[in-house]
């Protein structure tokens, strides 16, 4: 099977454990949440390794402080390292306040285990960045971040916004889904497939584990086309022993409906798709500097 596209595309890997997601979150007392995040990130980088790929790390501040050794382990394989928030808390529950505390603290947490690490890119915990959200920006930008992957271009249940463009852009103030070339960071959206007027997900989380395989293989090879995909998975998601808790039927279909599916998957899409970390693809595209 040869590869399909010459183009780089961007493996994301958002590093939190099985307590973190949306649906679960709020079902958990502290005691209740038993760290299985190496146990579940092993396979991943196992199969990163095997196929010599590197990915950028999206990582929960929590977890590097209760994990340095994990966080250590991925600088020294060559990942990049960069933020998924510090208490995987979304943007619209935090003030511009508490997301400038929760940031020092996520820069506290990594200095301490990787000293002068880079980290330019951010990723909000589900996919929270939005219109009502759009103060983050100038926050990041602040702290000096480079990039933001955090724009689901698209409306479902639980987070997204529609009407934003497909490529890596620099987004207006006033409105996300407008390019404007002064705006700070760059947004690298999510990937969808586009046809008949429609935006359809297919590259990461749910969509990724519960549609057939084939026809992500299609999508994901149609969108490659013409730009980069962005793959977005989760630890939680290569681990059958995740726990699997008593949500609503919608919320446990979303959160675990065929975990098992993803290494096999991925491992298959490492080796069609050539994938690099997503600040090289942003190189690559010349959005940053190297
Ligand atoms: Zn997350």
């Amino acid at each position: 099977m040869g590869k399909t596209t010459t183009m780089l595309n961007a493996l994301t890997i958002d590093l939190e454990d099985w307590y973190h997601p949306e649906l679960v979150r709020s079902q958990l007392t502290l005691a209740e949440q038993e760290a299985l995040v190496e146990q579940s990130t092993q396979p991943l980088l196992d199969l990163l390794r095997e196929g010599n790929v590197k990915a950028t790390f999206f990582i929960v501040g929590q977890v590097a402080q209760r994990h340095p050794r994990l966080i250590e382990a991925l600088a020294a394989e060559g990942h990049e390292l960069a933020c998924h928030g510090m208490s995987h808390r979304p943007l619209w529950e935090m003030t511009p306040e508490e997301f400038r505390a929760e940031l020092e603290d996520f820069d506290r947490v990594i200095s301490a285990v990787v000293p002068g690490a880079d980290i330019v890119g951010f990723r909000a915990p589900t996919f929270s960045l939005d219109n009502r959200t759009r103060w983050a920006l100038d926050v990041l930008a602040e702290f000096g971040y480079k990039y933001d992957a955090s724009l689901f271009p698209m409306r479902t249940p639980l987070y997204g916004m529609d009407g934003c463009p497909l490529m890596p852009y620099h987004p207006s103030k006033e409105d996300l889904a407008r390019p404007d070339d002064h705006g700070a960071l760059i947004e690298f959206p999510m990937s969808v497939w586009t046809g008949a007027g429609l935006r359809l997900p297919v590259s990461g989380g749910f969509y990724l584990r519960a549609m057939p395989f084939s026809l992500v293989r299609l999508c994901l090879r149609q969108i490659a086309a013409q730009r980069p995909v962005v793959i977005y998975v989760h630890p939680w998601e290569a681990n059958p022993y995740t726990p699997r808790l008593q949500l609503p039927f919608w919320a446990r279909l979303a959160t675990y409906y065929n975990i098992g599916a993803v290494l096999p998957r991925l491992r298959t899409l490492l080796k069609v798709f050539p994938f690099a970390p997503m600040r090289i693809v942003l190189e690559e595209l010349g959005e940053l500097k190297g």
